[in-house]
């Protein structure tokens, strides 16, 4: 029992350096609540990050802003 617990922290330590070596790890597109925003032209949610964001409004593509914006 006396050795697991050294294991665990052991570990532990491993992970915590691994940690601090690594702080971009590339997890943020995908991970986390995504911001939904509706289309402008035909209401389509899309995630904030990949919206196309027009004077108007923001919309789930080029051809929708191109659309509606004239
Ligand atoms: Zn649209």
């Amino acid at each position: 029992m006396k050795y697991l617990v050294l294991l665990v922290i052991v570990f532990a330590g491993i992970w915590w350096i691994r940690q601090q070596r690594r702080p971009d790890t590339p997890q943020q597109k995908t991970s986390g609540p995504q911001i939904m925003v509706a289309c402008a032209h035909c209401g389509t949610h899309i995630p904030e990050n990949e919206a196309i964001h027009g004077a108007q409004g923001v919309y789930c593509s080029q051809a929708h802003r191109d659309s509606h914006e004239g």
